[in-house]
């Protein structure tokens, strides 16, 4: 599919259409001929894939050649740098520009963004993960809670709230009162091919008449779920970081939710080292509220002991602390905002893997993107906290250039 439309309908290795072409067509076809030959070679690549791929180098540089001269003089020099670097497109440039941002991004390879730097010091790395940091206003947009202040939105005070399941509006205080809510664990999707809308979860269109449109599953309560400050502040408070000092540290976190009488709340929390890649915490943690639901599906957990786990307020005090989550903390996550709402944490330093590394307008899944940047499957039944605290750390190490394992760290 991909291919026709790059190569259209004849296909194969045709040289794209261009206005001013700096050779002629048979000459531009003798090339990407060539180029072929040669990528079969270098490149395991896929016949399809190679095909495509000669197509686009060649035309990248007709492209960039004003003349007949500089067409053959930079087809030469790629010639000769793609066997040279065995096919590797990472080094190669055509007329001085990398080929990162002209290609089509499936040929590259699957570490594209920069190399490994294998003896990086910690505060190279430091660097590194400062200049990723997400704006505050950036993290203002993606719904993170930045400052109790700016968050003045109206607050619901009628009693009748929708279901974050089914949508039915329902009164809070009969939160618990025996009902039919029937929903879609999964959120809809569209599929590329035709334009509907699927539920992954039963394969079920939304645009289906039939009965199962409203859910493929049942359950006997309605649930809610605050996302501003005025609703989620009625329930526990929000704790600022800015009034913990301590030593900066570079942390990884990841929490499971479950829906409770009090909304959606934290179950389990894990933060990982970003250095030693060493668990620092992981916890089972006691919701306030009275479980309705704990999506054992996602959250992995199954059964919470109220007087073995942890409370809420045991766990706040045992991460924010000097030597853990504190105010010079860099926190990684992937859409951390909702870890940091159900956490009730306000931070500043963040690193938001799904506000960096998503395409278009829609946040990339972390579990496409682990596959995509790491070849690393997660989240092939229930999810784990440390498996996801951990991905989104590897991915973010990968797209920086940082070593995924790394024993010694040395400052400077
Ligand atoms: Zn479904
Ligand atoms: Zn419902």
């Amino acid at each position: 599919m991909v291919e026709e439309t790059i190569l259209g309908k004849s296909g194969g290795l045709r040289p794209l259409d261009m206005v001013n072409q700096p050779a002629m067509y048979t000459e531009r076809y003798k090339m990407v001929k060539k180029l072929f030959s040669i990528l079969k070679k270098v490149n395991p690549n896929t016949k399809q894939a190679l095909e495509g791929l000669s197509v686009q180098l060649e035309s990248l540089v007709a492209k960039l050649s004003r003349s007949g001269q500089s067409y053959r003089f930079n087809m030469s020099v790629l010639i000769r740098d793609l066997l040279k670097f065995k096919g590797d497109l990472l080094d190669i440039k055509i007329a001085g520009k990398l080929l990162y941002g002209e290609i089509d991004e499936k040929f590259l390879p699957k570490s594209k963004v920069v190399k490994e730097v294998i003896n990086i010091t910690k505060d190279e790395a430091l660097k590194l993960l400062n200049s990723v940091l997400v704006p505050s206003e950036v993290l203002v947009k993606n719904n993170y809670i930045m400052d109790i202040y700016s968050d003045k939105k109206e607050f619901n005070v009628t009693g009748y709230i929708p279901c974050s399941r089914c949508n039915t509006k329902f009164q809070k205080k009969d939160i618990m009162r025996k009902t039919i809510c029937k929903y879609h664990p999964l959120k809809k999707q569209r599929s590329d091919k035709d334009r509907e809308e699927i539920y992954p979860c039963c394969g079920k269109s939304s645009s289906s008449t039939c009965e199962l449109r409203l859910g493929c599953k049942t359950s006997d309560n309605h649930v809610f779920r605050y996302t501003n400050y005025n609703e989620l502040s009625t329930i526990t408070e929000f704790n600022h970081t800015k009034y913990v000092d301590g030593e900066k540290n570079v942390l990884a976190l990841d929490c499971e939710m479950a829906f409770t009488s009090l909304g959606y709340e934290m179950i389990r929390l894990t933060i990982v080292d970003f250095f030693t890649s060493q668990i620092l915490f992981d916890e089972i943690v006691q919701p306030i509220g009275d479980i309705i639901d704990l999506n054992t599906q996602f959250s992995g957990v199954h059964e919470i002991d109220r007087s073995k786990h942890l409370t809420y307020n045991e766990v706040i005090s045992k991460v924010i602390i000097k030597e853990l989550i504190n105010k010079n903390s860099i926190l990684i996550g992937h859409g951390l905002e909702n870890d940091l709402n159900v956490l009730r944490i306000i931070h500043d330093n963040i690193i938001d893997t799904a506000i960096l590394y998503s395409k278009g307008r829609y946040k990339t899944s972390l579990k496409n993107l682990s596959f995509e940047v790491l070849n690393r499957t997660i989240q092939t039944g229930e999810h784990d906290s440390s498996e996801d605290a951990i991905a989104a750390m590897d991915v973010l190490k990968k797209k920086l250039g940082i070593p995924i394992v790394k024993k010694n760290w040395e400052r400077s």
